[in-house]
């Protein structure tokens, strides 16, 4: 499933090490200010997600904000019961 390339590098980079990491982008419809989510390997309830920003206040800040929920996660991907 392809994704929308996100607008400020440094966002997109921190995407790019979330989907390394097993994380997905989900669509968000409502909002004109939010790019996406993104959900850990889980991708249910008990799972983690983020919502990313369009354009933040602080792209830098939102980038960081993004590689510490990824390594806050402590899913690991054996989600086949
Ligand atoms: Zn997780």
């Amino acid at each position: 499933m392809s994704r929308p390339k996100h607008p400020n590098k440094h966002i997109e980079e921190s995407i790019q090490y979330a989907e390394e990491h097993g994380w997905r982008y989900k669509k968000t419809g409502k909002s004109a200010h939010a790019w996406g989510r993104l959900l850990c390997v889980l991708s249910n309830r008990s799972g983690c997600s983020m919502s990313i920003w369009s354009t933040p206040r602080n792209p830098l800040n939102h980038a960081n904000q993004i590689i510490r929920k990824v390594n806050q996660c402590i899913h690991d991907g054996d989600d086949d019961e």
